[in-house]
């Protein structure tokens, strides 16, 4: 018999996008459904440290890139024409050890 675990998290079940500064741990939870892509913090609300660099062309704005993202997430989970159940599978399952 062989069994397989993977952890597989459906678009329309993520609730929340947070954001955890690597500087002093501080934390701030954006709600997917109420977040302003154009509200989005650059730097950390505690140390100020800089989460996203803002500046150059598409392959160096890390923050415009943030930012599309999150917006497309957001558009995604309330499109209703989307025919296919869209998921993100998470690392860490035993399937993935086994690859690595
Ligand atoms: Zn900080």
């Amino acid at each position: 018999m062989t069994s397989e675990t993977r952890t597989l998290v459906d678009i329309t079940d993520i609730a929340g996008v947070e954001f955890k500064c690597k500087h002093c741990d501080a934390q701030i939870l954006y709600p997917i459904d109420r977040l302003d892509p154009e509200r989005l913090l650059r730097n950390c609300p505690n140390c100020k440290e800089e989460w996203f660099f803002f500046g150059g062309d598409v392959n160096t704005n890390d923050f415009d890139l943030l930012r599309q993202f999150v917006l497309g997430l957001k558009m995604l989970v309330s499109r209703k024409s989307i025919k296919a159940q869209i998921s993100w599978q998470v690392k860490g399952s035993k399937d993935d050890k086994e690859k690595s």
